[in-house]
């Protein structure tokens, strides 16, 4: 029994150290198996932060390739869109350029439209003989050379479908091991093809560089299509001013014969007004002398012709007098002389001499000259003859009671004069054709009215001398304001 209990007491406790110690076995059993598991998520997390660093690195190689990609081609895109000369643009395109690239060898083709073939703008990094056969190769293939261009997609070694170039022919043909081929395709003519690539085997293009040789592509289509309307622009420029230059010519010609044609007719009307002032002198002398009587008593009915012979020959001294002075004036053989002259002076000088005329018509003259606006720079007795001529047209085509004004106001460096009547105005269409020789409205007041129609082409000639102008406000029943302007005194 004892032994039992002493077998017992050393037993149980061995038992549950036994039971403990496999306890706590099992616990570490269970911690290494985590840790082993936690060493081996470690182990799967540092090879994919190796991975993930080795995917980052090549990414941020390609990223740096596209920028110094895109840092070339945004330098080669300025460069050769300063110029508008199409020759420029392609020797613009510079090996430099397309090294950053990666790119060794390039070249461009455009279709020429008068030739029916491709033609050669640009190549690097082939020699002469290299490029003959690509030339051949363009051209006994324009149709899907042709295609490939319409399609406006990039093809490149990497291209799933390449079915214009064959790999024999790239090596063969192209000498390089990879390549982009890019459409030119303007909105218009010029359409063509850049092609860039490189013989080491090492570089592969990628689609970036795909993406890149398009915008430099885009790039060169629009500077071909700036160029064109430059030059079409340029073109029409030229054309218009050859037209110009034709048509000066030929206005001065025409000019030249009208100044010609005038000279002559001037020339005639003095010419014959010379000719018919020395008879009209004798008749009216011989006129004058009969009508005297000294030589002899005349019967009553001779005596009235031969007072109408004498008017009307004085009619004639005047018209030919004034045609004369138009003449004169329009040869330059009548030089104004220019002083300064006071318009107020001359205005009363006017009134002086038509004073007995205006009462006889019941004509009230009123004059209103500008202190401010009184001094103009021209020949006097000239200015007053305008002023005559005015006011006596004025005083005809005016009624009985009527009102003339003569008023002046300064207008920046030149003196205006209006001569305003209350009489039976002009229509509109009559404005310009007043100041013309021998031009009367035709209207009943004329009928009974006397006159030449030489007066306002006088005041005309007269004023344009001074290098003034004159013109007419008027309307039929609203009286007229015949207006010229001088230069003021400053
Ligand atoms: P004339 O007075 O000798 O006919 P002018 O050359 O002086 O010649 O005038 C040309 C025409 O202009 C006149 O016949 C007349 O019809 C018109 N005219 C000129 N001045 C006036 C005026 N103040 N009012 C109305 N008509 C006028």
């Amino acid at each position: 029994m004892l032994i039992f209990l002493i077998y017992a007491l050393t037993t149980i406790p061995l038992s549950l150290m036994l039971i403990y110690k496999m306890k706590g076995m099992d616990q570490l059993r269970a911690q290494t198996d985590k840790l082993k598991k936690s060493l081996d998520d470690m182990d799967e997390q540092a090879k994919l932060i190796v991975r993930t660093d080795m995917e980052l690195n090549k990414i941020q190689e390609e990223l740096d390739k596209k920028i110094s990609g895109l840092y070339a081609i945004q330098k080669l895109s300025h460069i050769i869109s300063m110029t508008l000369e199409e020759e420029q643009i392609f020797k613009r395109i510079q090996p430099e350029y397309l090294g950053e690239l990666g790119f060794e060898k390039a070249f461009g083709f455009l279709w020429d439209d008068e030739k029916k073939q491709f033609t050669l703008r640009f190549s690097i990094g082939y020699a002469e003989e290299e490029i003959k056969p690509i030339a051949s190769f363009m051209n006994s293939n324009k149709e899907r050379c042709a295609n490939f261009i319409m399609g406006e997609r990039t093809l490149s070694s990497i291209s799933a479908s390449n079915n214009l170039i064959s790999p024999e022919q790239l090596n063969e043909v192209f000498k390089v091991s990879s390549f982009i081929i890019s459409p030119l395709a303007p909105q218009q003519v010029n359409k063509g093809l850049i092609f860039a690539g490189t013989q080491n085997i090492e570089t592969q293009v990628t689609e970036g560089d795909e993406e890149l040789l398009k915008i430099l592509a885009t790039q060169l289509a629009q500077s071909l299509e700036n160029a064109r309307l430059f030059e079409k622009i340029w073109r029409s420029q030229q054309e218009l001013e050859k037209k110009v230059s034709e048509r000066t010519r030929e206005l001065t010609t025409a000019l030249e014969e009208v100044k010609k044609i005038s000279e002559n007719k001037t020339n005639f009307v003095s010419s014959v007004s010379h000719e018919l002032r020395t008879p009209l002198t004798s008749i009216k002398g011989y006129a004058a002398i009969l009508l005297t009587g000294k030589l002899g008593d005349l019967p009553k009915e001779v005596h009235e012709r031969l007072e109408k012979i004498n008017r009307h020959s004085d009619e004639l001294v005047h018209m030919v007098n004034e045609l004369l002075d138009i003449s004169r004036i329009e040869s330059g053989k009548v030089a104004m002389r220019t002083e300064i002259c006071g318009l107020k002076e001359i205005a009363a000088k006017v009134e002086d001499l038509l004073a007995g005329q205006l009462k006889e018509r019941k004509l009230y003259l009123n004059i209103g000259i500008n202190p401010e606006a009184n001094s103009v720079l021209a020949d006097c007795t000239q200015i007053e003859r305008v002023l005559i001529n005015l006011i006596g047209n004025a005083m005809k085509f005016t009624p009985p009671e009527g009102k003339i004004t003569i008023r002046s106001l300064k207008t920046d460096k030149m003196v205006q004069v209006d001569v305003i009547d209350t009489g039976c105005g002009i229509p509109e269409e009559a404005h310009q054709a007043i100041f013309d020789e021998f031009y009367r409205v035709d209207n009943t007041i004329n009928q009974e009215v006397k006159g030449t129609g030489l007066g306002l082409a006088l005041v005309k000639h007269i004023i344009e001398a001074h290098s003034g102008k004159i013109w007419v406000t008027s309307a039929p029943g609203a009286g007229s304001t015949f207006s010229f302007a001088l230069p003021a005194v400053t």
